[in-house]
């Protein structure tokens, strides 16, 4: 990537001394001195030579760039797994793709519209651009300015003072270190080109378990610019469920989702192992009916161990705990003294839910699956980001834009950033 770039520096350098001389040409053709021809054919030669070896470091730097492209991808296959080479191809399209804006139209480049074309095109442009205004237009400089930075996001000191406004009406802040900075600055709202309000919708579909797909298109976004708001909301909502701690009646059960198709491990005859293996992720899901923790407890069987782990700052002692895995649960039950009423799983098959006495929890692994079937193609290793999420979007507040506003209020009083080239490897 080095190479890429000092290569091409150099073209840059040799093209504008080439475009340089070539100015100067007429001065030297009508140079009066009688040896006006030496001049001449110095200039000449230096536009000519600058022109051939800036051109030269051009094509080089191009041939680089693709070079750069094919062999990144084959020499990770040595050392990665199928499942993490397709997500890779996946990240690598989304990065070629990220410039095909969904506000192109097939017509942008014709001139000969018919009627139909012309009225498409303008209702689609004009649906694209009142979903995607303006920062300055966005009216949301109020909003911002309302959050008061605690700390300056570069040294800590909280010794800063106000600086005026930006070209959009957003407060700045002069620090005793001399840096200046904004109450977005640090957060995940950090350099936006799009206005928050964008956001908000993408929040709303993404709670109403829309898929990043129908919400790209929904939201009239790069699909790469959805997968990289999802990565922000994750940041967000990284810590989440710490805090919360169920109390009274608790309901408990595990729930498996499995491994994607590529990662599944297979018997020695090629077949697949059956019952819980480790294509299986055990996912841990405890409720008290106001609160809900979602846990990702490891791959197969959950142990003792495992389970104790995920839940034992989640759970109050003394509490009620009702389960169908007596042992699983045997040393969580034990260490925080939990009353527990276990049922035998087999007494439970066939009843009505509402005769179910883990219904409660149940409830939740079923729209836990809904859920995460939104994102079916999910990368696993990001399962526990999903899982805060749908903490997230279960636990109260139960109104949505609550959630949202939820959701600011945690960005800018826990500031978290993500740029854009941590999460593609591009500066954009
Ligand atoms: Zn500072």
């Amino acid at each position: 990537m080095k190479k890429l770039k000092i290569c091409f520096f150099v073209s840059i350098i040799f093209l504008t001394i080439g475009a340089a001389s070539f100015l100067f040409m007429p001065i030297a053709r009508d140079s009066s001195s009688a040896t006006y021809k030496i001049p001449l054919l110095i200039n000449g030669l230096v536009f000519w030579i600058s022109f051939i070896i800036g051109y030269f470091f051009v094509f080089l730097s191009n041939a680089m760039r693709k070079k750069i492209i094919k062999i990144k991808i084959p020499t990770c296959t040595q050392h990665l797994n199928d499942s993490i080479m397709k997500s890779l191809r996946q990240e690598v399209t989304c990065m070629k793709n990220r410039s095909r804006s969904r506000k192109r139209t097939p017509w942008d480049e014709h001139n000969d519209l018919t009627a139909t074309q012309e009225y498409l095109q303008m209702h689609y442009v004009a649906r694209y651009e009142e979903r995607h205004p303006r920062l300055a237009d966005a009216g949301e400089a109020d909003m911002i300015n309302s959050y008061i930075p605690a700390k300056c996001p570069y040294c800590s000191s909280d010794d800063f003072v106000c600086k005026g406004f930006d070209s959009i009406g957003i407060r700045r802040y002069k620090c005793r270190c001399g840096k200046y900075f904004k109450p977005t600055t640090g957060t995940i709202f950090d350099s936006r080109k799009i206005p928050i309000s964008e956001w908000i919708e993408y929040c709303l579909n993404i709670f109403r378990y829309v898929s990043l797909n129908a919400d790209s298109w929904n939201n009239r976004n790069a699909i790469s610019t959805s997968k990289y708001w999802l990565k922000k909301l994750f940041l967000t909502l990284e810590e989440w469920q710490k805090n919360i701690v169920l109390s009274d009646t608790v309901w408990l059960d595990e729930t498996y989702y499995s491994v994607i198709m590529s990662d599944r491990e297979h018997k020695e005859d090629g077949t697949l192992p059956r019952g819980l293996s480790r294509n299986q992720i055990c996912i841990g899901v405890a409720t008290d009916k106001k609160h809900t923790v979602c846990i990702m407890e490891g791959y197969g069987k959950p142990s003792q161990k495992r389970s104790y782990e995920a839940f034992q700052s989640h759970i109050q002692p003394n509490s009620l705990l009702i389960h169908d895995k007596e042992n699983t649960h045997k040393k969580l039950v034990s260490e925080l003294s939990l009353q527990s009423v276990c049922y035998a799983s087999k007494d439970l098959k066939g009843l009505a839910d509402s005769e179910n006495p883990l219904d409660p929890v149940n409830r939740v692994h079923m729209l836990l699956k809904m859920f995460l079937n939104a994102h079916s193609g999910f990368c696993r290793d990001d399962i526990q980001d999903y899982l805060n999420l749908y903490s997230f979007v279960i636990n109260p507040p139960s109104d949505h834009l609550e959630k949202v506003e939820k959701i600011i209020e945690l960005v800018f009083k826990n500031p978290k950033s993500l740029k854009y080239r941590d999460q593609f490897g591009l500066n954009t």
